[in-house]
């Protein structure tokens, strides 16, 4: 596909119109199919970021292309004064196969968390005597608005743009303890991550999340589970909860909802939904064209169980890269879980590893200035993963 300019002229144009707040890696992607992406130079690379964890079954997928070509010529946007069905089928889908009762759906992850936050509250006026707090981990990452920023318990991501929202308490990940002694007659709710992705992939003990879940019961307070990442598929089973054997009261989910399409959900039990008409709204939220796109795609994953697909590529997965690791010895740890996996080095050289990985042909993303991180799309194949590994290799030899 021939766009007029080469990559770097489009470069050029990003620095001259475009707000500078992303640390981009130079490739300016034009197509993309499956795995594969391909610049506007025409090189192809192996996309392992695959849209930051949103595009479950890869590129151009003919299931997700269809639904949207469908739905574009059918009914796009009609506000939520009205119903459509798209919108229907899918909360209908996601209720059915989760321990979730209602649905409500935004347009992002920072959004869904927003509109979870919001429930939480409202749980703690009528059910807690007025509590609001929120406890968070150290490390998480809800969001980029001036809540889920206030929530994200990292102080890069906060201290440009304080005063922050109060009524935020962080503990350490991993650490119920931790939980327990911030819990106080102001708490309304704890919220985590299955997984910390953002943080570089970090995997709780086998018994945090049941020990949270615990705690909250006795406590009368809500499990809020941020699935934005970790949700549809990621980890293995189609919510990340399901790895852990809790339930959540609200659970939030976004990136891999849309299959590439903007759009995100907080989902709630019943006895925890305490928003009432006019509490809460958006005007794209849930619109018929990203949720014929989130049903299509969903509905998809589950007939053909590609979370059980995802199960058995964690270990080929691992397997290859833990090779990688006994073959270099500035690879200091391999984790993951399902297909979020990250890399570890004893230096500050991700930003020089993804470049040669680009060079190579290989997309990837860096957390951490010493972690790489690996989010393939969840239909991936071994041969694809073959193909990743051996030109990460490649990128490698040239530290
Ligand atoms: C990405 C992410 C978010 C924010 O999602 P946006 O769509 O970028 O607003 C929130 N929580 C978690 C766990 C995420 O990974």
């Amino acid at each position: 596909m021939t766009t007029g300019k080469s990559s770097s002229e489009w470069i050029d144009i990003e620095k001259k119109y475009y707000a500078q707040t992303v640390r981009r890696q130079p490739v300016v992607i034009v197509r993309g199919e499956g795995a594969r992406v391909w610049d506007a130079d025409g090189k192809e690379y192996l996309d392992f970021v695959a849209g930051w964890a949103v595009n479950q079954l890869g590129h151009s997928h003919p299931a997700i292309t269809q639904a949207i070509a469908e739905q574009a010529g059918t009914l796009l946007q009609t506000s939520n004064q009205f119903y459509t069905v798209p919108q229907l089928q899918l909360a209908e889908m996601l209720v059915e196969n989760s321990c979730l009762d209602l649905v409500f759906f935004g347009n992002s992850g920072a959004e869904a968390v927003e509109g979870a936050m919001k429930l939480a509250r409202r749980y703690g006026k009528l059910h807690r005597d007025g509590a609001y707090e929120i406890i968070t981990a150290f490390n998480s990452f809800h969001g980029r608005t001036q809540a889920t920023v206030a929530a994200t318990g990292q102080p890069h991501y906060q201290e440009n743009f304080a005063p922050l929202l109060p009524g935020f308490v962080h503990v350490d990940y991993n650490d119920v303890e931790g939980v327990m002694n911030a819990t106080s007659d102001r708490t309304a709710a704890v919220m985590v991550e299955p997984v910390q992705g953002e943080a570089g992939v970090i995997i709780p003990d086998d018994d945090y999340l049941q020990r949270l879940r615990q705690w909250c019961d006795s406590q009368g307070i809500l499990l809020i589970l941020d699935e934005v990442q970790t949700g549809m598929g990621r980890l293995g089973s189609l919510f990340g909860y399901q790895e852990y054997e809790v339930e959540p009261d609200v659970m939030t989910l976004a990136k891999g909802l849309g299959y590439g399409v903007p759009i995100g959900a907080f989902l709630s039990k019943a006895h925890c939904q305490a928003l009432v008409p006019g509490d809460h709204g958006s005007t794209f939220g849930g619109n018929a064209l990203t949720t014929a796109a989130g049903y299509a795609g969903t509905k998809f994953l589950i007939e053909n169980d590609i979370p059980g697909h995802v199960k058995q590529m964690e270990p080929y997965l691992l397997g290859r890269l833990n090779d990688v690791k006994d073959r270099f010895s500035f690879v200091t740890e391999v984790r993951g879980k399902g297909l979020l996996a990250a890399m570890d080095f004893d230096d500050a050289i991700s930003g020089q590893v993804l470049a040669n990985c680009n060079e190579a042909g290989l997309l990837l993303n860096g957390p951490r200035p010493n972690t790489i991180r690996f989010m393939p799309p969840l239909n991936t194949t071994p041969a694809e993963i073959d193909e990743a590994v051996g030109r990460l290799e490649e990128a490698l030899a040239k530290i």
